[in-house]
């Protein structure tokens, strides 16, 4: 049916719409940035999900800022396509329907990738069962394996159910889809069993598998008891992942099965290469920094923009490396056009008017703890101060705390009180909802993106490459793309000077405070021209190169090509 060889990627999420919540922040994005950069160069990946009925949640915030949540409504078949094959899989003893549906990238040359979305809300499975599939990251460790479950071999049945017979590499994007390994032995035996496995059959294995890591710290990596993985997917298979060491203190570690099984293992960005091979110091560790899909994240003003000047732009992101000669009249006015639309949007949504003539900080991204959100807030009235003396500032937050991070939501109240506390002197704007075509008018329209992670738990980030693409440069802490995409004053500036791998948080709040003072704000609002020479060389230097175009080469390049070819 299928017998051209294809490369199947797998993803716990995927985000292609704003309208189809089926991701919750960085992973999801990347996964769906990729698959359309597949598309557009004619390669051919076949994305792997789950189908998130209920999305990730509605985000309400009061005006206190004290986040609540919902559910998303949703209607898959507006999206999707249901397609014929029915599976089956066996979780704690109990056979588990599973149907799929799919969705269709079409790439700039009408060249379509599939993404194939697991669903086990159908007949034949009781109410359990139902729901598992139908929110992201939302239930306990249990639910969680049986999610992993349903997408490592659950999604690997699919696969031969709808004929794809040859697949010449499996991509686990991050370790929750690891459990395809066991799906691919099991073929490999048949009725022989994981017991008969030989280091030949797992060598074999190895040979299809690829790896994307993206956590920096062992905290972040998923692991299950061995008592709910023996529960859930029966001895046999347990007995298997403790022999072969995936187990460790009693517990199956999912990035440990990923490794074990995979020829090609990458973090990334080349920080993130050297802390991971710091942890996992007996595999070779590779670095593919993650790039944008450009078409995506480009906002209308600077598509028009390019499509002047560098028209090639659109097929080969490269072309944007021209950018170097874009008139800087027409970077200032596109920028400007994109800064109305976001403040037109945000009266909108809150009824406050922002002044387009006043440097504008935006700052989006999921509000959990190492992300500092209110970094901006350590002394007030310093930053108060500097407003007042050499030059105003407002600022536009985004971004979702996981229902269950209460430091997350913390975060976020601290921002509210900032602004009670600042008033209209530094004025604050906290947008509520922030989701793809949000993230994308925050990133475009204002004037600087800010990024303060705590070094070194920035894998990458991408929304500063998002920003790039439409003329903002970035101010952030040194770690994750910034360290690659960083030259100071010319793609944006950098918070610390320092190469130090951990965060020093009082060394930055001072840099971040001196750096807006003593360069950002008086370039801004003293030499214009000379700042928009800083957004054009963002773009040429930047958007040429951290884009999902670049990155999906260097897939194919040394990820996906066959042994001889490396
Ligand atoms: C780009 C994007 C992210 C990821 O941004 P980071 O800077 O990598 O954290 C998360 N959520 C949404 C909605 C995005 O558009």
């Amino acid at each position: 049916m299928n017998p051209s060889p294809v490369i199947a990627y797998f993803s716990m999420e995927v985000g292609l719409e704003s309208e189809m919540p089926t991701y919750s922040g960085g992973l999801g994005i990347l996964a769906g940035d990729t698959l359309k950069a597949a598309a557009d160069l004619n390669i051919p990946l076949i994305g792997v999900t789950l189908l998130h009925r209920k999305g990730y949640f509605r985000q309400h915030l009061d005006d206190q800022g004290n986040q609540s949540e919902s559910p998303v409504d949703w209607y898959p078949e507006e999206f999707l396509e249901p397609q014929r094959p029915r599976i089956f899989i066996t979780i704690e003893g109990r056979t588990v329907h599973i149907r799929v549906w799919r969705y269709l990238i079409q790439g700039t040359t009408g060249y379509d990738v599939p993404v194939y979305f697991l669903d086990t809300a159908v007949d034949g499975n009781d109410d359990w069962d139902q729901a598992l599939t139908d929110q992201l990251y939302g239930g306990d460790d249990f639910h969680r394996l049986c999610q992993e479950t349903i997408l490592g071999l659950g999604g690997m049945a699919m696969l031969r159910a709808l004929g794809y017979k040859q697949i010449k590499a499996f991509h686990m994007n991050e370790g929750h889809s690891a459990l395809l390994t066991l799906a691919l032995l099991e073929e490999k035996k048949q009725s022989e069993g994981l017991g008969a496995v030989t280091m030949e059959d797992i060598d074999a294995v190895r040979q299809q598998c690829v790896f994307t890591t993206h956590t920096p710290v062992p905290a972040g990596h998923d692991k299950f008891p061995v008592q709910m993985v023996r529960q859930v997917l029966g001895d046999g298979r347990a007995d298997f992942l403790e022999t072969f060491g995936c187990c460790v203190d009693g517990a199956l570690n999912m990035t440990f099965l990923a490794l074990y099984f995979s020829r090609y293992i990458n973090g990334v960005s080349h920080r993130h290469e050297s802390i991971s091979q710091d942890m996992f110091s007996e595999y070779p560790i590779n670095s593919i920094t993650n790039g944008v899909h450009a078409l995506t994240w480009t906002t209308p003003p600077f598509r028009r923009l390019f499509d002047r000047h560098i028209p090639e732009w659109r097929h080969d992101n490269l072309y944007l490396r021209y950018a170097t000669c874009l008139p800087l009249d027409e970077i200032i006015a596109a920028h400007a056009e994109a800064k109305r639309e976001l403040l037109a949007q945000v009266q909108r949504r809150t009824d406050i008017e922002l002044d387009p003539a006043v440097m504008t900080i935006g700052f989006a991204r999921r509000a959990t703890p190492y992300k500092r959100t209110d970094l901006l807030f350590a002394d007030i009235e310093r930053l108060r101060k500097m407003a007042a003396q050499t030059g105003s500032i407002q600022v536009i937050y985004g971004g979702k705390a996981h229902p269950r991070d209460e430091s997350g939501k913390d975060m976020i109240r601290r921002i509210f009180q900032a602004r009670e506390a600042l008033q209209d002197q530094v004025k604050i704007v906290y947008l509520e909802e922030y989701d793809m075509e949000l993230g994308k008018s925050i990133c475009a329209g204002v004037d600087v993106w800010l990024n303060t992670p705590q070094k070194p738990r920035e894998a990458s980030g991408t929304s500063g490459m998002k920003a790039a693409l439409n003329g903002v440069p970035s101010l952030s802490i040194l770690d994750g793309w910034w360290i690659e995409g960083h030259v100071e004053g010319v793609t944006g500036w950098s918070i610390d000077d320092s190469w130090k791998a951990e965060s020093d948080p009082a060394e930055e709040i001072s840099a971040l405070y001196s750096k807006l003072e003593s360069v950002l704000l008086p370039m801004f609002y003293q030499q214009p021209r000379k700042y928009a020479e800083v957004m054009r060389s963002a773009i040429a230097l930047n958007g040429s190169f951290f884009n999902a175009q670049r990155m999906m080469f260097q897939y194919l390049k040394n990820a996906y090509a066959d042994e001889e070819n490396h």
